[in-house]
């Protein structure tokens, strides 16, 4: 376990050459800075000893105050495609990548501060974040991680008494987040509308090298590279749209290379089930409507299979992309029928869950709650016929179900458990969010570390906590949540 001090930095993307990055110092906000929360689960992964967080050095490096020895502190430049736009100059406006520690098992985690000061690439933007935002990416990361979604995680969340001007005066706030990298679709995209196809290679060559060496086994690296980002980009996409997660903002800047869920903002979980569900208020013709997003994930995939023509044949860019619908349509049937208990996806797993989730968006069925409780439907425990409008026909679906279930599942002692351990029971509701958002405000955390308990275990039953997992109340039905952080 290291200390502050003794963590070691290795540099690799500061290494990479000027047109990659800008550097650039943090800016100190001028209040003193506290500690919101810390992850120690964050602090495990980079053998980071949990301890520091009680250092005062500690909060002052993660505001952004403090240097941190070692660190080669810059801001990364990407361009992208925003609402279908090419937007030449975007980069980290407001992150500031401090560097990037190698663990004793090799496993590289970038270490970068999000709301920390303007950068070159901050435009009018004031680069900083709010509490408001920060505890929602915080949440939210830590609770893809406890469902299984591959996600940026994040180490703490500083803030302090500076107002940052949004819609309304807000707190500000820094986030620490972390990941193998940070680097996006768009990073590739600035090299290629720009026409320097040099750096094109070189940053291919440091994904291959650091992030996907496998790449170097076959015979072409680097259709292997573009094979694989389609690959786990498919997965990804299969898992939100599984879960009931919408993005938000599935601009190519927001798209991991890694294929990773990156940049929280107006995210939303599903909760009365409508597959036409726009999460981000700002998102006026539902561009990134929840189901929209597997199109939409390819179309960024193009956008990022362009910029390697420098580097590979046409046709293999072509095959790639094909590859993507059929892998996401694999992935989302098995995931699905796993959510049914069922071993495997077959015509049958996929015609119940079509008619399933057609019943639950005639009826507003919570989607998080319905599939929760078919551990309990299917062997009668429990009357499903009560979270829809047409009973009868239900009661008909479920005939099916049963009829399938006994065919391929075992309805045995164990079938509760493998159903919970397919169906979470807690997601981070927008309402829940706003309640430990209003607190925090006030100065009171409590309701940010129950919440990060609560969602590291979505999975699990925890005793008095079942509220937690209720539909949202009539109150909190039109949360509404924009751009804005
Ligand atoms: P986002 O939609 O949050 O992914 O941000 C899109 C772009 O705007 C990125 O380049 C961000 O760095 C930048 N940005 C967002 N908010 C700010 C801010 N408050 N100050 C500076 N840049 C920002
Ligand atoms: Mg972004």
């Amino acid at each position: 376990m290291h200390s502050l001090n003794s963590l070691p930095f290795s540099n690799s993307f500061a290494a990479l050459p000027e047109a990659f990055h800008a550097r650039v110092q943090p800016t100190a906000l001028e209040h003193p800075a506290r500690l919101v929360h810390f992850n120690p689960d964050a602090a495990a992964l980079l053998e980071l000893d949990p301890a520091v967080c009680a250092d005062p050095a500690f909060t002052s490096i993660f505001s952004g105050k403090q240097a941190w020895s070692g660190g080669a502190p810059l801001a990364m430049r990407y361009s992208g495609h925003q609402f279908g736009h090419y937007v030449r100059q975007l980069g980290d406006g407001r992150a500031i990548l401090l560097g990037e520690t190698t663990t004793s098992l090799g496993q590289r985690w970038e270490i970068q501060l999000k709301g920390s000061g303007q950068t070159p690439y901050s435009r009018d933007g004031d680069g900083r974040a709010v509490l408001r935002s920060t505890i929602r990416e915080y949440l939210c990361s830590e609770a893809m991680h406890g469902l299984g979604i591959p996600t940026t995680r994040a180490l703490c969340i500083t803030t302090t008494d500076d107002e940052v001007y949004r819609e309304r005066i807000e707190t500000a706030a820094v986030l620490t987040r972390l990941a193998p990298s940070h680097v996006r679709f768009g990073s590739f995209e600035v090299f290629f509308y720009n026409n320097t196809h040099d750096e094109i290679r070189v940053l291919a060559d440091y994904l291959i090298q650091h992030h996907y060496p496998e790449a170097l086994t076959e015979a072409e690296p680097y259709v292997a590279l573009l094979n694989s980002v389609v690959d786990r980009t498919a997965q990804l996409l299969a898992r939100w749209q599984a879960v009931g997660f919408a993005h938000g903002v599935m601009n190519t800047d927001n798209m991991s290379v890694l294929g990773l869920t990156l940049d929280y903002g107006p995210f939303g979980f599903m909760e009365a089930f409508d597959p036409g569900f726009i999460c981000n208020h700002s998102d006026h013709h539902g561009r990134y409507a929840f189901d929209a997003q597997p199109q939409v994930a390819l179309f960024n995939l193009s956008c990022f299979a362009q910029t390697q023509l420098p580097l590979l044949d046409v046709e293999a860019a072509r095959a790639a992309l094909e590859s993507f619908q059929p892998a996401f349509t694999r992935y989302y049937n098995q995931l699905m029928a796993g959510k049914l208990g069922l071993p495997a996806a077959s015509p049958d797993s996929v015609a119940l869950v079509d008619d399933l989730l057609a019943q639950m968006a005639a009826a507003g069925t919570d989607y998080t709650s319905l599939f929760r409780a078919l551990g309990d439907i299917a062997p009668g425990r429990q009357d499903g016929r009560d979270y829809f409008i047409d009973r009868d026909r239900f009661a008909r679906w479920q005939h099916d179900y049963l009829a399938l279930l006994q065919q391929h599942a075992r309805l045995d002692a164990d079938w509760q458990a493998r159903m919970h351990a397919a169906n979470p029971k807690y997601i981070l509701r927008n309402y829940l969010a706003q309640i430990a958002i209003d607190k925090a405000e006030q100065q009171d955390y409590s309701e940010v570390d129950r919440l990060f308990r609560l969602l590291q275990k979505p999975f699990d039953e925890q005793p008095g906590m079942e509220q937690y997992a209720a539909p949202p109340p009539d109150w909190a039905r039109d949360i509404q949540v924009s751009c804005s952080s």
